[in-house]
């Protein structure tokens, strides 16, 4: 195995252009020079880490086609390059990595992984990503029979359509339902779909390499799965995944808030077989004390928990899916947001009730800004009159030292 800082020549430039970004003198030392792929660097650190260090996608995959080891972890602060690329911010050079099998749960010598390390540094987006990686590999494997099984669990056509769906980082009952009722296949079959979700939960505790947080959320998944099938079988109310869409999205009378969401995302956590796990624990800590109707919501606390901290903010996004794209205000009181008409529609019977006083509260802090903006102004028009007599013996200051 490689030493620390024990090098070739050829592996010393090597690491050279990989910091100088000379990606092709680079490559042809990968071909052609005296160099081994997982060579360490005084820190021990790999061209593999240094690459993904580096957000760089193409050489990263070009190491691994050279069989560099994805998890090494001969850093001097068992960093990997997992970690690495997460800490770069590079989406796609995390996705390679993911692809390749670096290992999530890997910890470096502070006992933090690839994505508390993301975390820290604010890559929500990598975060997310590792956080919610399924790879198509690890459904792949339920298309075929396993053991006694003569039928696959899950049918080749289904599995795209699945694996979009167990990625998607819209955790909204209203948007999962959307979805669903776009594709209908997934429904029409959610009896042996579950089972395959169900499955890939148990695996995510029960293997060493354990992963609380995607078991959570494909746990989550087929929760709100199984919902939203059985309102299409007419089994929990009327009209289908439309009436689905429309229990979920009626207000309460009192303040317009969406109980019914509230109770549902309460009691999908509730149902979660391995009380023993951390999420589990922190998510019941963090949501049993809030009164419903409060901050923070129960999908504000687990979106938190699955897709990273900065992800729990619906602020801007749509008042009824949490879409965050084309979101538009309510023309009237501008205090809420739709992505589409039909969310709009949605919600009016509720939001009809409470536009007006909206919209009085909207020109309250309107106004209260305003005052706010003006006095602010008025504060910083009384602090230049003051600095203005320092400002006349620097301009003197500067005349007198030019005629010196
Ligand atoms: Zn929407
Ligand atoms: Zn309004």
């Amino acid at each position: 195995m490689a030493k620390p800082g024990d090098l070739s020549e050829d592996e010393k430039s090597l690491f050279l252009h990989l910091n100088k970004g000379n990606d092709q003198e680079a490559v042809r030392l990968l071909s052609s020079g005296d160099v081994r792929v997982d060579c360490l660097d005084e820190h021990g650190m790999t061209p593999l880490m240094n690459a993904a260090y580096k957000g760089k996608t193409e050489m990263c995959e070009l190491l691994l086609a050279q069989g560099a080891d994805i998890n090494s972890n001969n850093h001097e602060h068992q960093y990997t390059a997992l970690m690495f690329a997460c800490l770069s911010g590079s989406v796609d050079t995390t996705r390679v990595l993911l692809g390749a099998g670096a290992r999530v749960n890997a910890e470096n010598n502070l006992g933090r992984t690839a994505a508390q390390l993301g975390a820290f540094v604010g890559q929500s987006d990598c975060v997310s990503l590792i956080n919610n990686f399924l790879s198509v590999e690890d459904l792949e494997y339920y298309t075929k029979p396993q053991g006694l099984e003569k039928e696959p669990k899950l049918s080749v056509a289904l599995l795209p359509v699945l694996h979009k769906f167990a990625v998607s980082q819209k955790l909204s009952p209203v948007k999962i339902a959307m979805y669903l009722q776009d594709n209908l296949e997934l429904v029409k079959n959610y009896k042996s779909l579950v089972k395959v979700m169900e499955h890939i939960v148990e695996s995510n505790v029960k293997s060493t390499e354990m992963n609380e947080v995607l078991a959570m959320k494909i746990h989550y998944l087929a929760f709100m799965f199984k919902k939203c099938a059985r309102w299409y079988e007419g089994l929990d109310g009327k009209d289908g995944i439309d009436g689905f869409i429309k229990f979920l999205t009626k207000g309460r009378s009192s303040d317009g808030f969406f109980l019914n969401v509230e109770d549902l995302i309460r009691q999908a956590i509730k149902e979660f077989d391995y009380p023993e796990c951390t999420i589990f624990k922190q998510l019941v800590q963090t949501i049993a004390p809030v009164e419903k109707g409060r901050d923070p919501t129960a999908l504000s606390v687990l979106t938190q928990s699955i897709n990273g901290l900065r992800c729990g903010d619906f602020s801007d996004c749509c008042g009824i899916c949490t879409e965050n794209r084309n979101v538009k205000k309510c023309s009237a009181c501008k205090m809420v947001g739709y992505c589409s008409v039909r969310c709009q529609k949605l919600h009016w019977q509720t939001h009809k009730k409470f536009c007006k006083k909206l919209t009085k509260e909207y020109e309250e802090q309107l106004a209260a800004k305003l005052a706010e903006e003006k006095l602010e102004e008025e504060m910083k028009n009384m602090n230049t009159q003051e600095e203005k007599p320092s400002q006349i013996n620097g301009e003197n200051k500067a005349v007198v030292n030019e005629k010196n």
